[in-house]
């Protein structure tokens, strides 16, 4: 293994997610068996123009794999997208001997690492940390696990109050423009329709959809909707609709939020972070550079970070149909 790179820069950036402490606490014992110092760098691209660095070994990371949130804490930073703050984020990691640069975030953490890759030759890594599993090149993104055991949880506890009051409840869950999370907690946590913008199911049909249900002795349903749905304008627009459509529900609406974003991460994500991070590490190690590593077929492989920035994921057409069965 070529051991030009003598010190590597962790950051988080964007949105948080679990298992991004667990990612940070794998780059910083990879560095440690490898010999090679690490710096976490507060903040994300804001600590890094700044120069928020602190300098972590391998005890600097105990008890943090079953952390929900991230150490170094994230931001959103206008400040990098300037080429003059790019600048400034180049000579705060030459003046502190910094080689590489893993970068633990989204699609738009990772084309701020491209760009700075692309303007000073700087070696950039990204791990994919966010639960919405919108990244392209990874079946499973950081926290997505950890989001799904967390909001199917949340459902269960919806339906026991939904049944007892023969209730209809839209839930909202996070996802952004896809319909990952939904589709997933709507099959695990039974619920009668899913609502996501991959799929157009049209108010006409959800509620003829909810009234064939009911016929079939339903008394209380579960809807789940993905954030970025479109088929009411938001999910009180959906709940009045369906209010003046169908007689006898009682309908509600309940958004779950940001708790989908905090909490321990999974056993799953637990081990993808460790996996990544020893992934992430090696890989610059062996001189590979602008790459995002992602799980695909059960092995680490790597995505040009242009390909996982441009791609596209897609929905599991086979969940659908299972969904539509489990309906019935
Ligand atoms: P999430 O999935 O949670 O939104 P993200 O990584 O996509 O995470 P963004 O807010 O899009 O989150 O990006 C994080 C940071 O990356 C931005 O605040 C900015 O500093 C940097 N960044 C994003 N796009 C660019 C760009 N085109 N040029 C330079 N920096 C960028």
């Amino acid at each position: 293994m070529s051991q030009k790179i003598k010190k590597i820069a962790v950051l988080t950036s964007g949105g948080d997610s679990p298992g991004m402490n667990a990612a940070i606490r794998s780059v910083v014992r990879t560095c440690a068996y490898h010999t090679i110092e690490c710096v976490g760098v507060y903040r994300g691209y804001e600590g890094l123009m700044e120069g928020d660095f602190k300098q972590l070994d391998a005890r600097s990371v105990r008890g943090i794999i079953n952390k929900g949130g991230t150490i170094l804490k994230s931001a959103r930073s206008k400040g990098f997208r300037t080429k003059e703050g790019r600048k400034q984020a180049h000579k705060r990691l030459m003046d502190a001997g910094v080689g590489g640069l893993v970068v633990i975030g989204g699609d738009g953490s990772f084309t701020g690492a491209l760009i700075f890759n692309q303007e000073f030759g700087f070696p950039v890594m990204g791990i994919p940390g966010t639960i919405d599993n919108d990244i392209f090149g990874t079946s499973h993104t950081l926290g997505f696990d950890t989001a799904l055991n967390t909001v199917v949880d949340a459902i269960d506890k919806i339906r026991d109050t939904a049944s007892s009051h023969n209730r209809l409840f839209f839930i909202e869950v996070m996802g952004r423009d896809v319909g990952h999370i939904a589709l997933n907690v709507g099959i695990a946590g039974g619920a009668e329709e899913i609502l996501i913008p991959e799929e157009d199911l049209g108010l006409d049909r959800l509620v003829e959809s909810l009234n064939k249900s009911r016929k079939s002795g339903k008394s209380s349903s579960i809807v789940v909707v993905a954030e970025g749905d479109k088929i009411g304008k938001n999910i009180f627009e959906l709940k009045d609709y369906v209010d003046e459509n169908m007689e006898d529900y009682d309908v509600r609406v309940s958004v779950l939020g940001h708790m989908q974003r905090g909490g321990a991460p999974s056993c799953f994500d637990r081990v993808l972070a460790s996996r990544m991070g020893v992934k992430a590490v090696e890989s610059m190690l062996n001189g590979q550079t602008n790459y995002m590593v992602g799980l695909l077929d059960n092995k680490m492989e790597l995505t040009p970070l242009d390909n996982a920035i441009k791609g596209k994921t897609k929905i599991n057409l086979e969940l659908l149909r299972v969904s539509d069965i489990m309906s019935t």
